[in-house]
């Protein structure tokens, strides 16, 4: 399969073409930028990462126009057979929590992220709808940057603020969530450890820059916040500043904030520190003696190391140390003042390996010592790749889904005992035998002829239905409501699970007895095992459901799934849980997500129309 991925900035529109069948899967390699007087440059590269690197001028005036030229660009090295479309979306708020398939929903989602992300979500939407006019039939996706920060802790993403600005959405996002991702992902298999198993700190500094701690696979906090303007000290970003110097400069100068803002974002960084954004020209001025320049290193190298030691404690660890960007890849030097006074961590570099990490066809590299407890690794990111490859596991679990919708007939089970052969005799008389008074359909036995009376401290229930064959022990099946009837107080228990449950008095016509087995039963669904991997299910598994239509309709969380080779699919809820969902009758539920299991949180097996 392959897969186009745009990346539209403010200024440039980067793109890449992907078979990920190969080894070496970027085929083509194109940027737009410098757009002036009706040209832009086009960088471009075929032939995958050994390919050579050319230019060229080219007579696209915008954009728009950029993205209207790929087709012929495809076209003219013969990489036009594409799949699909895979788009970099910088903010996706709280809605996006993964990468998805794009609708008019979600465009419309992107546009109301607008006002978070002014510089970059328009230009992605542009990109979007040009692309859908040069592509109409291809499948499109959106792989947002703050994604993968959508696991931060409410504690971790909220902003100490009036809760009137909170209700703005105004609180920490993160961004570069893909390259720490998809760095973390490398890590883990050069680690040859589980993702889920390790806390790392990735740093990626490129001319923007960020932290993230990383803690067992899932982003735990990273340094930008609802914007990217939070954090470290980058090109032409300040990176953190105190929130008071927006009233002392207006007080002073005369700015208004969107002034300062302007400048925090465009005109400070290294930039302001020593006159040069770029950290190359930097390094080069502080080693020719430029105390700017040499100041400018310190405050950069001593930012990043502030943010490592804070996350390293709210991680309670750190496994590994991960640089990239093109400074985490390339500056030995910044990488080595960084990690200088972390070796009360147990952290210590290898100076030859520092000076020259093997960052070839995107090996990960060790440079910290044999003895440092720390691994500290250099790896060059490749967000357009992880793009590619989160757009082809989307469309593979698209195809994934059943091609039936998932309803699940739903039976309501009212009050009703299972009885152990000794007790049948007790109530009915000794040697009596159950009698069969008709199936039921998909559940494991039968309904028999035999009735009893239910008699707790406060209440009875006669009549309550027997359910054969008998079993081994006793069980009583009632709802939360017949126990506040009755004046007891059974337990939520899957079938079978009797220990310590109440004792309640039950009447035959033969006798009566006082046993335990008294439970409010735990509602499940039964399945047969081909619908269980149809629907991509294991026995065990919890999934939610919704039940019921209009006004009661109810969704039931971790609904537990058993499967078994003589069962029907069907979901088995109490009196009470129907009665709040509203069900008269038989019914059918729908199944919605997924909720426990290897792929749990992340499979949306089925989501269609409610029931009418
Ligand atoms: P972007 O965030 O725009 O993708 P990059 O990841 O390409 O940026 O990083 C650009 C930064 O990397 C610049 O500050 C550049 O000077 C720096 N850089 C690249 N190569 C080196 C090097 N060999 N030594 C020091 N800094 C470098």
């Amino acid at each position: 399969m392959k897969i186009l991925v745009l990346n539209a900035g403010s200024s440039s529109l980067k793109f890449g073409v992907f078979d990920l069948a190969r080894a070496d899967s970027r085929v083509f390699k194109g940027e737009f930028e410098r757009f002036e007087g009706g040209k832009a440059v086009l960088h471009y590269r075929v032939g995958g990462e050994a390919g050579t690197e050319l230019e060229r001028e080219e007579s696209v005036p915008s954009l728009a126009a950029a993205v209207a030229r790929v087709p012929a660009l495809l076209e003219e090295f013969d990489c036009a057979d594409i799949h699909a479309i895979g788009h970099r979306v910088v903010h996706g708020g709280e809605r996006f929590r993964s990468t998805a398939l794009i609708d008019e929903e979600m465009l419309a989602a992107i546009e109301q992220c607008s006002n978070l992300a002014p510089m970059h979500n328009p230009v992605a939407l542009l990109t979007i709808r040009s692309s859908q006019e040069q592509w109409p039939g291809l499948p499109q996706a959106a792989v947002f940057d703050t994604a993968f920060h959508q696991s931060m802790p409410e504690h971790v993403y909220t902003y100490a603020i009036p809760q009137a600005w909170r209700q703005l959405g105004l609180r920490r996002y993160g961004f570069h969530g893909t390259s720490h991702h998809y760095v973390a992902l490398r890590a883990a298999e050069a680690l040859e450890r589980p993702v889920q198993e390790l806390r790392l700190l990735s740093c990626h500094l490129g001319n923007g820059a960020s932290v993230c701690a990383i803690s067992l696979g899932k982003s735990l906090d990273t340094s930008m916040g609802m914007t990217p303007l939070e954090g470290l000290v980058m090109g032409t970003r300040s990176g953190d500043v105190d929130p008071g110097l927006f009233a002392f400069l207006q007080h002073e100068l005369g700015l208004d904030a969107a002034a300062i803002e302007q400048q925090l974002q465009n005109a400070s960084g290294l930039l302001a520190l020593c006159g040069n954004a770029d950290m190359r020209s930097v390094e080069q001025h502080a080693a020719g003696g430029d105390k700017s320049a040499q100041l400018a290193l310190k405050v950069y190298a001593y930012r990043v190391r502030k943010y490592l030691g804070a996350y390293a404690a709210a991680m309670g660890g750190v496994d590994a140390v991960v640089f990239t960007g093109g400074i985490g890849e390339n500056s030995a030097d910044m990488r080595q003042r960084i990690c200088e006074r972390l070796e009360f961590l147990g952290l210590y570099l290898d100076t030859d390996l520092n000076k020259a990490p093997d960052l070839d066809n995107f090996a990960v590299s060790t440079i910290s010592a044999p003895d440092s407890k720390i691994q500290v690794l250099v790896t060059r990111t490749n967000e357009q790749f992880m793009i590619a490859r989160e757009v082809q596991q989307v469309l593979q679990s698209e195809q994934a889904k059943p091609a039936v919708p998932c309803r699940i007939p739903v039976k309501v089970s009212a009050r009703h005992v299972h009885l152990s052969q000794p007790d049948v005799e007790a109530l009915f008389g000794e040697g009596h035998q159950l009698q069969l008074a008709h199936e039921l359909s998909q559940i494991e036995g039968w309904a028999a002829e035999e009735h009893v009376e239910l008699v707790g401290p406060k209440g009875s229930f006669a009549k309550v239905s027997v359910l054969g064959p008998t079993r081994s022990a006793t069980q009583i099946e009632v709802s939360r409501t017949d126990c506040i009837a009755l004046g007891i107080d059974a337990p939520l228990r899957d079938s079978g699970d009797l220990q310590g449950t109440p004792t309640i008095r039950m009447r035959g016509p033969g006798g009566e007895i006082d046993t335990d087995g008294v439970i409010i039963a735990a509602r499940h669904i039964h399945m047969s095992p081909a619908d269980g991997s149809a629907l991509g299910l294991s026995n065990g598994d919890r999934v939610d459901m919704r039940i019921g239509s209009g006004a009661r309709a109810l969704s039931f969380a971790n609904t537990l799934v058993r499967i078994k080779p003589s069962y029907a699919t069907e979901m088995h809820i109490d009196t009470d849980e129907a009665n709040a969902a509203g069900l008269r009758a038989a019914s059918d539920g729908e199944l919605i997500v997924k909720t426990s299991g290897p792929d749990a949180d992340i499979v949306a097996l089925a989501i269609s129309a409610a029931p009418d």
